[in-house]
């Protein structure tokens, strides 16, 4: 098969380059020329595991390309996907569909033959109609098809995610549209991933409850923190109760300080705004959502608390920034909520991140950034652990409290425990959902 992959972020390159890999001849296409050329030049612009060898690989092979003309990549394919942004439009809370109409406008424009226009980037209901709508419009004699393909891979994990889906989830409206989409996703199909076929709407719905439902269980969790915390509870050994009921599973029951990135904020925003233009508010979510925001405002004051109750003056070393490890991606990062509280009230800030310094620079001015841990603690009145990296899961904390100026550890992702803090001479630990020591602990 031809494909035209439109938009060539996390998702765009990601399924490009895995679509080559199962044998699809691929051409990537993006309106950042700065990202087109790195491409060109066999970079990867983002951090993802695994994805330069994949995409080398599928390049040599002559079967991946990258081009900033959109109608050169369209013409003659298969299939378009378009895979912009969907990002929450400003002032309202609704996804901005500005990328997906403009490009389905160019791909009308640019069609020279029968091809089905795939829509993967995360879209409200009625998205795809309003799609073949815009064509149409744009392009009364073209021969098309649209389909709705919402995408689940996780950063971090998005070429296994991507080989080895839980589902592929299609929506389509004509068997012509869904041969096509059989043709493209074969390889996973003979290999028993199941295909979900469905209809347009159902397709689009899918992705949004699937995303406000793993955020609802993210959010319960740390919502039962807060209690353990205050009863006495180890929320480690609560989760992993509760995670060994095979109808609740044990994942996304991990508490953690709020949850952040480029899905979940934005698509618990969507979908709440889509219930209230259909009338039936969507409760629970606009409830996560609070409770999100209340749990992120928490964890400032947590922080305040083993500072005792002040940062002037003082240095804090924050460990990980990047909303989850093994990404460079900083969308809605907590880190953006906690770092500038910390400078606001009068710390200086010393930041360490295997790969967030190339997005955070612009995010978090004022900060330090740093290559080593041990260097970062050093002096420092707080180490704060925010985003678990599998470097920071083995540190020598006994190092790190020797070294600075008050030894105390905010461990918000529950790496540590009090014990081990004690054992390496900190004065002081606060973890989420379960016992810490010193200040307010
Ligand atoms: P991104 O911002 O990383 O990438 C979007 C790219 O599209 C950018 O490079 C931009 O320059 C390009 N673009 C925009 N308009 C264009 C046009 N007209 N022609 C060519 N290129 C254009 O976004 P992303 O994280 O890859 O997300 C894309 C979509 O996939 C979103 O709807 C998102 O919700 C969804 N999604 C994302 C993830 C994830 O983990 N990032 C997972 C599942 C679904």
């Amino acid at each position: 098969m031809k494909i035209a992959m439109i938009g060539t972020g996390y998702v765009g390159l990601v399924s490009g380059v895995c679509f080559s890999d199962f044998g699809h001849q691929v051409i990537c296409v993006d309106k950042d020329p700065r990202k087109i050329a790195m491409l060109e030049s066999g970079k990867v612009p983002i951090y993802e595991p695994g994805l330069d060898e994949l995409l080398e690989k599928n390049v040599a092979a002559g079967r991946l390309s990258f081009t900033g003309d959109l109608a050169k990549a369209v013409d003659g394919a298969d299939a378009v996907f378009i895979a912009v942004g969907t990002p929450t439009r400003r002032g309202d809370g609704h996804a901005d569909l500005t990328y997906v109409i403009a490009a389905a406008r160019e791909i009308a424009n640019a069609l020279t033959g029968y091809a089905v226009i795939v829509t993967k980037s995360t879209v409200p209901v009625g998205t795809n109609r309003m799609v073949d709508k815009t064509i149409r419009e744009t392009n009364p004699g073209a021969d098309f098809d649209v389909a709705s393909n919402p995408e689940f891979l996780r950063e971090g994990a998005a070429i296994d995610d991507f080989m080895r889906p839980d589902r592929v989830v299609v929506g389509v409206q004509t068997e012509r549209a869904k041969h096509v989409m059989g043709d493209i996703y074969r390889p996973l199909f003979l290999r028993d991933f199941p295909v979900v076929y469905t209809d347009l709407e159902s397709a689009e719905m899918i992705k949004y409850a699937a995303n406000a439902f793993l955020a609802t269980k993210i959010t319960f969790i740390n919502e039962i923190a807060l209690l353990c915390e205050r009863t006495g509870a180890d929320i480690k050994a609560v989760s992993k109760g509760m995670g060994l009921d095979g109808r609740i599973g044990n994942k996304f029951l991990h508490a953690g300080p709020g949850y952040g990135g480029s899905c979940f904020p934005k698509d618990t925003s969507a979908l709440a705004r889509i219930g209230q233009d259909n009338a039936v508010p969507m409760q629970i979510t606009e409830t996560v959502i609070k409770v999100n925001e209340e749990i992120k405002r928490r964890m400032v004051t947590k922080l305040h608390d083993l500072a005792d109750g002040s940062f002037v003056n003082k240095t804090v070393a924050v460990l990980g920034v990047t909303f989850k490890p093994n990404t460079d991606d900083m969308r809605d990062a907590a880190s953006l909520t906690i770092v500038p509280a910390l400078i606001g009230a009068g710390a200086k800030v010393n930041v360490v991140d295997p790969q967030g310094q190339r997005e955070g620079e612009a995010l978090l001015p004022g900060v330090t950034w740093m290559e080593d841990v041990y260097t970062a603690a050093k002096d420092a009145d707080l180490v704060v652990l925010l985003t678990e990296w599998n470097e920071f899961r083995a540190l020598d904390l006994q190092r790190i409290a020797k070294s600075m100026r008050a030894a105390r550890l905010a461990d918000l992702r529950n790496i540590y425990s009090a014990p081990d803090a004690k054992r390496a001479g900190f004065e002081a630990y606060a973890a989420i959902g379960r016992i810490g020591f010193g200040p307010e602990n």
